[in-house]
């Protein structure tokens, strides 16, 4: 069986050379950034996209593969809404299958007061005629057809859907190829040109293009790119453990939480399962940095970011911060940020499963693989022009749940790029909210 997701090992596809100039270069070929080249390049923009690794090497390949619209953020929630949409949509137009279906989310609730949480989140839904509704326990065990009585109720969206992650983006970037966008792998982009005062292009490994605007679109990546700007973006990377089991009955046709464990069915007849809750943060340098900003998440929620030492603890308290031009950076040193699977939290899902779907407890696991979540301290994404770079652009920190909105953040950043009215209000999503004082409105940890 081929590998679910991409290693440094995995054959580059997209050789574009580096052309001269064109209107936007994005750096990363992530959900985001070839989402905003989707949309860039359909409003007639020449667009080239870079990549240190390969296209959807790192989280958005590696994710549950959820299409999620209920229990976000109520400023992500019309953004979400469009971008179910839009991967309809998308899914149709690109000719290749990705394992798109509107199969439905669910969250199930232990207790009465997990219900009620979910609840709470309902006044959402009904402001923007979302089909989101609370579900009593019989409702829960029709959905999931394994231990029944176990749940008290949950929250249900049956128009929220699932997609393929490992087939999507790359199927979506060579329907982008075909258009006539270059895409360029192992091409890191090292710094950006800046000429009177603005944005002029990118200096990458290969060479230098020249551009009129830059979207930084680079994940758990994003910090550093800009740190090496002087750009002040506070955001950490979290380690999140997912598998990928053999055929299995079907207990449930969408995406569920259940407790302790999250489950999503695969067009294969198994489940990508994960333990629904373990998010591995390695301290470093910008653990110190960040603390005084992450501390109102971690104040919420115990949960928010377990706390490990182990690794190479002294190389990520004295990271390499700034750099020239024509030094080997940092991206290109990791081509594909690929970590080690988490031991705990595959005892973690083991026992989940155990308690929460016996059905499913002997599936042998065929894999496992882990990503680098972006979390920004607020856990919503930064969508913004950075002010003191004019021409310069920032879309990241979709912390744990920028797979199913991407389409939908790609437009927004593209009308953004091109001067175009969004649609959307993007003020929760600025930049300087760090600095503000207002980040520190968490959003919704459902
Ligand atoms: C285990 C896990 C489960 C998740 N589950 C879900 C889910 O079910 N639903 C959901 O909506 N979201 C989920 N997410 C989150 C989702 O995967 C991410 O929010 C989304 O993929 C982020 O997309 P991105 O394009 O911003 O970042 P990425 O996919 O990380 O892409 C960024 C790209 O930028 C490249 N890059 C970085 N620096 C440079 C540089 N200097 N030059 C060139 N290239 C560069 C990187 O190599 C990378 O390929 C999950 C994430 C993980 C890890």
């Amino acid at each position: 069986m081929v590998s679910t997701v991409l290693s440094d090992r995995a054959p580059v596809t997209f050789k574009d050379p580096l052309p001269p100039s064109v209107d936007v270069v994005v750096i990363g070929a992530g959900v985001i950034g070839i989402s905003t080249a989707w949309f860039l390049e359909a409003s007639g923009a020449t667009v080239l996209v870079c990549e240190k690794g390969v296209v959807a090497g790192e989280q958005s390949s590696r994710n549950w593969g959820w299409i999620r619209q209920q229990g976000r953020d109520a400023a992500e929630v019309p953004i979400a809404i469009d971008s179910v949409n839009l991967w309809e949509r998308l899914s149709r137009e690109i000719g290749e299958d990705i394992g798109f279906k509107r199969g439905g989310i669910l969250y199930a609730a232990r207790t009465e007061r997990e219900l009620a949480r979910f609840e709470r989140w309902l006044p959402i839904a009904e402001r923007h005629q979302l089909d989101t509704r609370i579900v009593n326990g019989k409702e829960v065990d029709a959905l999931i057809d394994d231990r029944p009585g176990q749940w008290k109720g949950g929250m249900y969206t049956a128009s929220d859907a699932r997609a393929e992650p490992a087939k999507a983006v790359p199927a979506l970037a060579r329907a982008l190829h075909a258009r006539g966008v270059a895409i360029r792998e192992h091409c890191a982009v090292r710094s950006v040109d800046v000429a009177a005062g603005k944005v002029a292009g990118v200096v990458t490994e290969l060479g230098r293009v020249r551009a009129n605007a830059v979207v930084c679109a680079a994940g758990a990546w994003s910090t550093r790119f800009l740190g090496n700007l002087d750009v002040d973006l506070p955001q950490l990377a979290a380690r999140a453990t997912v598998a990928r089991t053999a055929a299995a009955p079907n207990v449930c046709d969408g995406g569920a939480l259940l407790g302790e464990v999250a489950i999503r069915r695969r067009p294969d007849g198994g489940y990508s399962v994960a333990a629904s809750s373990l998010n591995e943060h390695f301290v470093g340098a910008d653990t110190l940095r960040y603390v005084r900003e992450f501390m109102p998440a971690l104040r919420s929620s115990g949960r928010f970011l377990d706390v490990r030492f182990g690794g190479d603890l002294l190389a990520r308290l004295f990271p390499k911060r700034h750099w020239c031009d024509d030094d080997v950076t940092p991206f290109e040193r990791t081509r594909v940020w690929n970590p080690k699977p988490s031991a705990d939290a595959l005892r973690a899902l083991r026992a989940g499963l155990a308690e929460r779907l016996p059905k499913l407890a002997d599936v042998p696991i065929e894999e496992a693989w882990a990503g680098m979540i972006d979390t920004t301290p607020d856990v919503v994404p930064v969508i913004d022009r950075v002010a003191a770079y004019p021409g310069l652009f920032v879309a990241t920190g979709f912390s744990g749940h920028g797979f199913g909105i991407g389409p939908g953040a790609g437009r927004v950043v593209a009308d953004m790029v091109l001067g175009k009215p969004t649609g959307h209000d993007l003020t929760r999503f600025r930049l300087s909210r760090f600095r503000d004082g207002a980040a520190k409105e968490v959003g919704p940890s459902l």
